[in-house]
């Protein structure tokens, strides 16, 4: 049995086929309900969707405390986060937009997408992590664009993560649109409420998508709340 697990903002705590997967891992995130050193040892993989601080967060210090996780980002983030840690071994994993990703040991299909977005080490991404239980897509930081619907049409995401907090990102009618496009089983809304300018009412995103009539669930997690599959 799998489970997404919201540490608030845009970090989730994912466990899939027996992995246990961090993605965005700003821990230390005001709505952060865990510390970076409750994760010691227990991480297989950290993926990190652009080099913001509010995402690449406190990976290098997870990744300290884990010395066998694997870590994936586009390229140029991953040689930077292989500077930081003194670590050029192959458990840093610079790959980019396709996949999917070889990453050594991880018998999972991880897939970066584009995100409309800007980042300073590489293109900013959104990405596929699909798993023999479930298929999650994690949009990153992104506005709306058309290729969702590829991704929904060739992945067909039972859960989707997506941003509604407007101002940097999607705000809640862009992000029932995404829905629309992607289709997914269930849509966890994340970054926002972090701070006063993403500040957005999840339950308004509920009820657009419901609105839509289209088979989504929305699944509004408060953080450190765990939604199982
Ligand atoms: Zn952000």
């Amino acid at each position: 049995m799998g489970y997404v697990r919201w540490l608030g903002h845009s970090a989730f705590e994912i466990r899939v086929d027996d992995y246990t997967i961090l993605v965005d891992p700003w821990l230390s995130n005001p709505q952060s309900p865990v510390s970076v050193s409750e994760y010691k040892g227990k991480v297989d993989l950290v993926i990190v969707t652009h080099d913001h601080l509010d995402h690449l967060g406190d990976a290098v210090q997870i990744l300290r405390l884990n010395p066998n996780a694997k870590f994936a980002a586009v390229y140029e983030l991953a040689n930077f986060v292989a500077e930081q840690l003194g670590d050029t071994s192959g458990r840093i994993v610079g790959a980019n937009i396709g996949g999917p990703l070889r990453i050594p040991g991880i018998d999972l299909k991880v897939m970066f997408f584009p995100a409309t977005h800007s980042s300073n080490r590489g293109a900013p991404t959104s990405v596929v992590i699909a798993g023999k239980e479930a298929t999650l897509f994690h949009a990153g930081d992104t506005g709306l664009f058309a290729e969702m619907q590829f991704i929904g049409e060739l992945y067909r995401p039972d859960i989707a993560m997506l941003p509604i907090g407007s101002h940097f990102t999607m705000d809640v009618v862009q992000a029932a649109k995404a829905v629309e496009l992607l289709k997914p089983r269930v849509a966890i809304p994340m970054h926002y409420n972090t701070f006063p300018v993403i500040e957005a009412d999840p339950q308004e995103f509920a009820r657009l998508v419901a609105e839509k009539g289209l088979d989504t669930k929305v699944v509004i997690l408060k953080p450190g709340e765990v939604y199982e599959f």
